[in-house]
């Protein structure tokens, strides 16, 4: 029987670091290799194998996955959102050729599975803002989500013709308190917890009633690694899987820390920022991913904020 080996590619970004330390815990530290263009992450440090390695370079990441006996492929590395728009044509050229180059070895070494998230971002003006549904107009106007669209696209075409096991979730903007979030839209939502106990007052980057889906890290690495465990014949969307967890405002989870922090302030300035939630979903249907393979969240609102506000007073001290 040949024994899971998983390298998991952008390793010390926000959802990398979680994801690593988990897929550590259930496949044991030295079966799965961490890999980053930056220096390793001061929380992987000493828990596992690490590489140095630039996903863009094809032919050393062919060499990594033959040398380490890799099985399973984990692609995080990506330029987000609001980094994208500041250079699009990087944005365009990392996101598609990474996944490419992780597709086209999975393909030719016969992998056993390959993981690469997608976003929310792929929907856009057109799309419908509540509930948006699995399949639906899908017309994304920023760079990101136009990359992960063609990604999606990619990640079909690759199971289909070639047989390659790629599963892949839309994730919404990710909350977490471990690893710091690495360019996207929703950030704020990290930012304003941080800043609620540093400075006792935020000021956002979004206006008051801009409704965004979000999830709580925990949720993003269940959803992933129970997306990743399911048996192939649950599996019925080869693109990317809606997935959901809760939607908020600023106004709202500015409410929900003031309920914990009284003397906590927001005042609201928007930039560039502004007009790329715009385009997006306020909340999305995933009963397909309830359906397919089970998922349902946990974490709500206050839940979130009870556990962000713990750890991070934990952290800060
Ligand atoms: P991040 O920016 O925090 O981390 C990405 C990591 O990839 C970084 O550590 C970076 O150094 C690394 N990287 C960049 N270029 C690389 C290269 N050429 N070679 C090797 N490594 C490279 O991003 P994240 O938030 O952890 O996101 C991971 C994935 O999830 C991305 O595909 C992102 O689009 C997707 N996603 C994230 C969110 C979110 O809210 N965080 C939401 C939707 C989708």
């Amino acid at each position: 029987m040949k024994k899971d080996k998983i390298l998991v590619i952008g390793a010390c970004g926000q959802i990398g670091v979680e994801l690593t330390l988990a897929l550590r815990k259930m496949y044991g530290d030295n079966n799965v290799v961490a890999s980053d263009l930056r220096e390793e992450h001061e929380l992987l440090r000493g828990s596992g194998p690490y590489v140095s390695l630039d996903v863009m370079n094809k032919e050393m990441l062919h060499v990594l996955v033959i040398r380490h006996n890799i099985t399973q492929v984990y692609l995080l590395a990506a330029i987000l959102s609001a980094t994208g728009e500041k250079n699009p044509l990087l944005a365009w050229h990392i996101n598609m050729q990474s996944l490419l180059n992780v597709l086209d070895i999975a393909k030719e070494e016969g992998l056993d599975k390959v993981y690469w998230p997608s976003s929310i971002a792929v929907f856009g003006p057109d799309s419908p803002k509540e509930a948006t549904p699995q399949h639906t107009v899908i017309e994304p106007t920023t760079i990101y989500g136009i990359s992960k669209f063609a990604g999606e696209r990619w990640c079909e075409y690759y199971n289909h013709r070639y047989g390659v096991d790629v599963r892949s979730l839309r994730y919404p903007g990710l909350i977490s308190y471990k690893s710091a979030p690495g360019g996207g839209t929703t950030d704020y939502a990290v930012e304003i917890y941080h800043e609620a106990l540093e400075e006792g007052t935020y000021k956002c980057f979004l206006s008051e009633s801009t409704y965004l889906p979000m999830m709580y890290m925990p949720d993003a690495i269940r959803a992933t690694i129970e997306l990743m465990e399911a048996d192939s014949a649950r599996i019925s969307v080869r693109s990317s899987y809606n997935l959901s967890g809760m939607s908020f405002s600023p106004k709202e989870i500015a409410g929900a820390i003031q309920q914990r922090l009284p003397d906590f302030t927001i005042s609201y300035e928007p930039d560039y920022r502004q007009q790329i939630a715009e385009g997006w979903p306020k909340s999305i249907d995933d009963s397909l991913a309830a359906k397919d393979w089970g998922w349902k969240p946990e974490f709500d609102l206050e839940k979130m904020t009870d556990d962000m506000l713990k750890n991070l007073k934990v952290q800060k001290n």
